[in-house]
């Protein structure tokens, strides 16, 4: 019998935990013989000690294992997904996973939901008129098979461990753990049933990574898990100091998506999709080369046949299909308000968190994990970091259902974006990019500056 005082004090005094230690520390946590007190416990002496790259797989394979995982291996392709650590603006699932399908890929996308500054793809996706993101994981490999993607929320059965740690770790302020954040995270997506995971690490003031050296630890880490469990797996450190692509808001976001599944959309968004879909699909075998992806990804996107996949995952999962070509049906905020640059100069910072923020306080987000949201409020950008503005010209507009949050989301705006005189030097949208170099898991850094 496993004797947790003493594990705890292991833990504390800076041993390593043995593989047998761990699983059985998991499997009666998560059946309730091990009480919350000392759980917190050892998360502390975790977060304090770290542990080393065998604890952090074995953390990975119990919580994978404390629930099911999908068998996929029926069907007849490369089975892949992305994940992204979250920003503001971070929306590339909404295009990735049906440009990915409509290249030959299975994308069985499981995601979470905003909280905080941060948004999250269900409220994104839950923003389309009837769509489903909690259906039955048999309704989901249905959907899988018939769309070539399906797109749920996190289910009961998948890592329940993990689900019960994390809401402790978010009240013990024991989150911000390499380890404890590589393994939550991986045992969620190893328990897919995938091939193949590109894994998307923002940094910068909006994500939880605030800077490069920080979000390559977490990449690295969960590369390395990845690599371990026998999976493809590659990671990009990419850029979160301002929101990506224009709109921040779910219906305004899932708008954006439909742009660039149209040929349209900003720039950046764009951008960030196509490499990271082309990575998928060098995972995947689809194709040869990145240069290769990069050019499958304008073509689905140029014959239609990733809107096509988008349409009908929005049919398959309940949702109203027609907002791909009539966006009025998605949600409308009744309030359109201009916000406007205060001086002549360039847009010399903005601070994405402090924007998610503001957003969260329209309604778009939640302070609190049983908030409602609003799905149509939100706020678009017509300018963004570097540009040029005129005192007066806006710089974005609000979207509210009431005017009420108005005066508190201007205020929030104007201390978060930044005028000054002298431009600036745009960051790069990709800063690394980190592959494994061999199945051992040594990691290979792609400097993209
Ligand atoms: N997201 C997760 O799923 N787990 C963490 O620990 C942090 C972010």
């Amino acid at each position: 019998m496993l004797n947790a005082g003493q594990l705890i004090r292991k833990k504390r005094d800076g041993q390593a935990l043995a593989s047998g230690e761990i699983s059985e520390f998991v499997r009666l946590y998560t059946q309730g013989d091990i009480p919350d007190y000392q759980a917190s416990a050892l998360l502390m002496a975790v977060y304090f000690r770290g542990l080393d790259e065998e604890e952090t797989n074995d953390l990975t394979r119990a919580m994978l294992q404390s629930g099911s995982s999908l068998d996929l291996s029926g069907f007849p392709g490369p089975k892949l997904d992305k994940h992204s650590t979250g920003g503001v603006g971070d929306k590339t699932s909404l295009v990735i996973a049906p440009a990915v399908a409509a290249a030959g890929a299975f994308v069985p996308m499981i995601s979470g939901r905003g909280l905080g500054h941060t948004g999250g793809t269900l409220d994104k996706l839950e923003s389309i008129p009837g769509f489903q993101t909690s259906i039955s994981l048999d309704e989901f490999r249905r959907v899988l098979g018939s769309c070539g993607l399906g797109m749920i929320g996190q289910t009961a059965e998948i890592a329940p461990a993990d689900r019960k740690l994390y809401a402790l770790r978010d009240v013990t302020a024991t989150v911000e753990s390499i380890s404890l954040i590589s393994a939550s995270i991986m045992s969620k997506k190893l328990a897919e049933g995938i091939d193949g995971l590109v894994l998307d690490v923002k940094t910068g003031s909006g994500a939880f990574m605030k800077s490069v050296k920080d979000a390559r630890r977490l990449a690295e880490c969960m590369v390395a898990i990845g690599v371990n469990f026998g999976k493809r797996v590659e990671a990009f450190i990419t850029e979160m100091s301002q929101p990506l692509g224009r709109a921040v808001g779910n219906a305004l976001e899932v708008f954006e998506c439909l742009e660039v599944l149209k040929g349209r959309g900003p720039d950046d968004l764009r951008e960030l999709c196509r490499e990271l879909s082309a990575s998928m699909l060098v995972l995947g075998g689809i194709v040869a080369s990145h240069e290769e992806g990069c050019i499958r990804f304008d073509a689905v996107i140029r014959n239609g046949s990733a809107l096509e996949k988008f349409e009908r995952v929005i049919a398959a999962q309940h949702g109203d299909p027609r907002v791909v070509e009539d966006t009025s049906r998605l949600p409308q905020a009744k309030i359109q308000d201009t916000f406007p640059a205060s001086a002549d100069g360039y847009i010399r910072s903005m601070d994405a968190e402090a924007i998610g923020w503001a957003a969260m306080t329209l309604g778009a987000g939640r302070s609190r994990l049983d908030s409602v949201i609003d799905p149509a409020v939100g706020i678009v950008f017509e300018k963004k970091l570097g540009d040029r503005v005129r005192a007066g010209e806006t710089l974005c507009a609000v979207h509210a259902n009431s005017s009420v949050p108005l005066p508190d989301v201007k205020a929030r705006l104007r201390a978060a974006i930044e005028i000054g005189e002298e431009p600036v030097q745009v960051p790069a949208l990709i800063k690394e990019r980190i592959i494994p170099a061999s199945k051992m898991g040594n990691l290979a850094r792609a400097s993209a500056e």
